[in-house]
């Protein structure tokens, strides 16, 4: 009887002994199985559907998950900075020339060497070091009414000034990066004085106090409370292809004036990646940003965005291909930021909301 229990006991004992070791064993190889699994870790200030689409594409080619982290680029910069060599952060993704400058000042980035990459994104969109290199650009354009403006009387930024327009400007408030980049260049074209003159000329026709996104501002147009417009090109896009009848009804009422195309050209900016200074996945890192700029990854962009492409072989929708070749302004878009300050100030003193 005796020798029965123990007999028992062993069995019972070794078994419990041998799913715990089983166990055991399987949580080890499940954790290895999750250290093997490839990654890359992005830094990302960019708040695109499109962007989530394009890195499940990425996974599904090359078995790479895509790890978000989503922040204001000042945020993401901070937290690299802080955290060092013990970062995560692979890729660092972020809008405005500015921006993407400052991130390299703040010593976050280090150059990218990708032949493929140099070559999908020409020089005029990158890093001269290559800290960055552009994913896509902007135009900051005059939108007006069709019905009640002739676009023949309006070329260019500094016409939004003129008393002609006194009561139909519309555009959003100075504490957009958007326009601090618009009147940083116009800084950096013209100097201060001009770039003030300018902003107080707009403040001085404005139909009302700034309120809104850029989308906001066409609306108004719209429902009649301006007639002319500062916008970015992609809204313009976006609201053509949306699923809101009524987006697209405002946009069918809408013209789309590229200024300054005698002088300096319309005011451009860029979303662009920087391979983080510790990358912990740098190879990784690189083939993500491979694929962004391949022309398969920029017409997915473009098509989803409607950003302008950098690489020039993607295929934009139909409604920027209507717009055509246009001017561009020719400076050194990381230079921008370096005027944001000066921007805000010109922006207190003319009182832009
Ligand atoms: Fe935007």
């Amino acid at each position: 009887m005796k020798q029965r229990i123990k007999k028992r006991f062993l069995i019972v004992v070794s078994s419990i002994l041998f799913i715990t070791i089983y166990f055991i064993f399987q949580l080890i190889r499940g954790e290895s199985l999750e250290d093997e699994q490839p990654i890359v870790n992005v830094f990302t200030a960019r708040h695109y559907q499109i962007d989530n689409e394009i890195f499940k594409e990425f996974t599904n080619r090359t078995g790479i998950q895509v790890k978000e982290v989503k922040g204001t680029a000042e945020e993401l910069i901070e937290r690299m900075k802080q955290e060092g060599k013990d970062s995560s952060a692979d890729l660092f993704i972020a809008v405005d020339g500015g921006v993407l400058n400052f991130a390299k000042q703040s010593g976050v980035l280090q150059p990218i060497t990708s032949d493929t990459l140099l070559r999908n994104v020409p020089k005029g969109w990158r890093d001269k070091d290559n800290n960055w290199v552009g994913i896509a650009t902007r135009s900051r354009v005059i939108v007006y009414a069709k019905e009640r403006v002739n676009p023949n009387e309006l070329t260019t930024y500094e016409d939004l000034t003129n008393s002609q327009w006194k009561g139909k400007v519309l555009v959003r408030s100075s504490s957009s990066l958007y326009n601090k980049s618009l009147l940083a260049s116009f800084i950096e074209l013209s100097g201060e004085k001009e770039a003030e003159k300018w902003a107080e000329g707009i403040v001085r026709n404005l139909s009302r106090n700034p309120e809104g996104g850029d989308k906001a501002q066409a609306m108004a147009i719209a429902t009649g409370v301006g007639d002319v417009a500062i916008m970015n090109t992609y809204y313009i896009g976006q609201m053509s292809a949306s699923s809101d009848s009524e987006e697209r009804e405002i946009v069918s009422k809408l013209g789309v004036l590229f200024p300054n195309q005698e002088t300096t050209g319309a005011h451009m900016n860029i979303s662009g990646i920087g391979l983080a200074r510790h990358s912990p996945n740098k190879e990784n890192a690189i083939k993500l940003a491979e694929f962004l700029t391949s022309r398969e990854g920029q017409t997915m962009l473009t098509q989803g965005s409607y950003e302008f492409p950098v690489n020039i072989e993607a295929e934009m929708p139909e409604i920027l291909r209507t717009w055509g070749d246009f001017k561009q302004q020719s400076i050194n878009i990381e230079i921008l930021g370096d005027f944001h300050k000066k921007a805000t100030e010109i922006f207190e003193r003319v009182g832009w909301e």
